[in-house]
């Protein structure tokens, strides 16, 4: 009870300080602080604090939404399941009444666990995913994967949405945004992506300082991973895709081209996000949805502070296992150390190539001007 009762605080909380972040701007670390917040036509992505999982919602011009995964389950609250509806709460603030797209990155609990909770909340149009979970249940957490795609499987059956597997290579049928599958099912691309706006194909002078780990053969290894181009603006999410796999991206020509956003791979665990991937594509800011004490290694943070073009990192969590050179200023972070509140993490991207990014427990935004 008391836990059901600090959510529907924390909740509450949540909505007011979104209004409060739509209605003002404010100062941050790095980069001026003026400009509007967002407008009619910028693609807005907002994350959502799901502990250490992921969940992240696009909503385009026009409305148009997308939202990659869904969190995990929550057994103990089916009244009031925290992760569904922190992302209904989001969806609620977003203007979202139907989640047009709602993609799987991979079946593991903490991305496709909180689907059937959530689309008992929340409609969907259509569904897309990699295919067929291949995780058996000898691998650690591999019951829970096959009892996580298992009921997905059963909310597809039950509902009238739209099903769509998706591969490498493949173009999503969006129209405001338009998003590129660079892995899925463990294959990547087989060439490097055609754009305009970054240089792709070249060696990649990175791939010497990331040498192969072990292979992990589970679920993360076969994350959907994508790239959505928005105006000027390139945005990257490969889900968990793990280090090795990472390397048919980049190594040992880079295929991806530098981005302008970087979502950290796998909450920023050490499994992924080897240099090779982060020096090639270089981001200007990158946002990591790390739990308090998942995520967030100090391996992972030198990294990305280190990589060339970074104007910013930010964190849905305070890391609490790593020391405070390891995290950013508190101005940077979501959810600090203490009672937690699901505050969230607004990115606005517009066609300029401008960005600005508003942390939902102090409603201050940094803007971010085009290169
Ligand atoms: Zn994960």
């Amino acid at each position: 009870m008391r836990i059901a009762k600090l959510w529907s605080v924390g909740l509450m909380a949540l909505v007011a300080l979104g209004a409060v972040a739509v209605a003002q701007g404010g100062g941050g670390r790095r980069g001026p602080t003026s400009g509007p917040a967002s407008g009619k036509g910028d693609l807005q992505i907002y994350f959502v604090d799901v502990e250490g999982g992921q969940s992240t919602l696009f909503v385009a011009p026009g409305g148009e939404s997308l939202l990659v995964d869904t969190g995990s389950p929550d057994p103990r609250n089916p009244t009031a399941p925290r992760d569904a509806s922190r992302i209904a709460a989001m969806c609620k603030l977003a203007g979202v009444t139907k989640i047009d797209n709602l993609l799987i990155t991979h079946y593991h609990s903490d991305h496709v666990g909180g689907l059937p909770q959530l689309t008992a909340l929340v409609p969907v149009g259509r569904f897309i995913d990699h295919g067929i979970n291949r995780e058996t249940a000898d691998v650690q957490g591999g019951a829970s994967t096959i009892a996580g795609y298992n009921a997905y499987q059963k909310v597809i059956t039950d509902s009238h949405a739209e099903h769509l597997t998706v591969k490498p290579g493949d173009v999503l049928p969006l129209k405001a945004m338009h998003v590129e599958v660079v892995s899925g099912d463990g294959e990547v691309i087989a060439k490097p992506l055609k754009t305009p706006l970054a240089t792709t194909g070249e060696q990649n002078p990175f791939c010497a300082a990331s040498p192969l780990k072990d292979a992990e053969n589970t679920e993360n290894d076969r994350s959907l991973g994508l790239v959505i181009t928005f105006g000027k603006l390139r945005i990257q999410d490969l889900g968990d895709l793990t280090w090795n796999k990472e390397r048919g991206l980049v190594c040992p020509v880079d295929k991806l081209g530098k981005m302008d956003v970087y979502i950290v791979s796998h909450h920023g665990l050490v499994n992924s996000g080897s240099p090779a991937m982060v020096d090639a594509i270089a981001p200007r800011l990158a946002i990591e949805d790390n739990g308090p004490r998942k995520g967030g290694a100090p391996t992972t943070f030198d990294t990305i502070e280190g990589s060339s073009r970074l104007k910013d990192l930010w964190q849905l969590h305070t890391a609490e296992g790593s020391d405070a050179k390891h995290n950013v200023a508190d101005s940077h972070i979501a959810n600090l150390a203490g009672p937690d509140a699901g505050n969230y993490l607004k990115l606005t991207a517009r066609m300029d190539g401008s960005l600005a990014v508003t942390n939902g427990r102090t409603g201050e935004t940094v803007e971010y001007p085009a290169p």
